[in-house]
């Protein structure tokens, strides 16, 4: 087998479902420079609701910088990028507008050190949202229990284990309601023993059928979870397809370079 399974249990397909009309995000004919180096080059991509992708590549191959365009924390100077059927442009109320639907987890967890889990969860709702503290605070200890540390509610990131702090930074995300996720590479950072715990969380979100975008080096997540895999290289969208036929027949020499380097 080229790669190993995530979990040993049966993944529940029942709420897997793509939507044949719902788009979630729109990429046509996107570009984008830092400076003068051309780092993504005519990006076109179409997510449907319900859509689990991973994105895999070489480091440097602008991978986080695609991701990061899907909510503006980078701008593009060419082409669209549409997200739930919102126009991103240097409108900052139609970047607000994306940004309540999107949510984004880091490699590095970006937790607030100075405030308790609880905290950390209740603060963008608050201030953000203006939602009253005690329904933030219920919110908070749902979405805690659904990653299965409420006992932690109290206690600060540093008190915390690296796989334990990536699950309070999905829990936050999800404490703003988000319709699409984005991760990038959630368990690079993570000790071996921990990437289970935090993938086990992204599988269960899939199951509820949250729309995903996953830049991710667990290539058994991708074939056990992922409905599509894509493959980057020098800014370029070089090759896509289901995980069966994009492990099993990978149609160009840089993908089948890739994947005997990391299989
Ligand atoms: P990946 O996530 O696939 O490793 P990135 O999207 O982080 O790739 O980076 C793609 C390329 O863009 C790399 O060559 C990187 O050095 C460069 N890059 C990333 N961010 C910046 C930036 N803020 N300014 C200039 N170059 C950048
Ligand atoms: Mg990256």
């Amino acid at each position: 087998d080229v790669s190993p399974v995530v979990v040993d249990r049966d993944i529940d397909t029942t709420n897997m479902q793509v939507s044949k009309t719902e788009v979630a995000v729109e990429i046509i004919g996107m570009n984008k420079w830092f400076g003068d180096f051309h780092v993504l080059r005519d990006i076109n991509l179409k997510v449907m609701k319900g859509e689990r992708i991973v994105i895999a590549g070489p480091s440097g191959s602008g991978k986080s910088t695609l991701i990061r365009c899907i909510n503006r924390l980078e701008e593009h100077q060419k082409g669209q990028v549409i997200v739930n059927g919102v126009e991103l442009t240097s409108d900052l109320k139609r970047v607000d507008e994306v940004r309540r639907e999107v949510g984004m987890v880091f490699q590095h967890f970006n937790l607030f050190p100075h405030l308790t889990i609880l905290q950390n969860l209740t603060l963008a709702p608050i201030w953000v949202r203006g939602v009253p503290k005690a329904q933030a605070e219920e919110t908070a200890m749902l979405y805690l229990e659904r990653v299965r540390i409420p006992e932690q509610a109290a206690k600060y990131p540093g008190q915390l284990s690296g796989g334990q702090q990536q699950r309070v930074a999905i829990a936050r995300s999800l404490c703003m309601n988000p319709r699409i996720m984005l991760f990038d590479e959630p368990t690079s950072a993570l000790d071996p023993e921990m990437v289970k715990e935090v993938l086990e969380v992204m599988i269960s979100l899939a199951e509820e059928g949250m729309t995903m975008l996953c830049v991710t080096h667990e290539m058994g997540f991708a074939r056990q979870v992922a409905n599509r895999v894509i493959f980057m290289d020098q800014g370029q969208i070089i090759e896509q397809n289901e995980p069966e036929a994009f492990f099993s027949n990978p149609q160009h020499e840089r993908t089948k370079l890739f994947l005997s380097q990391i299989l």
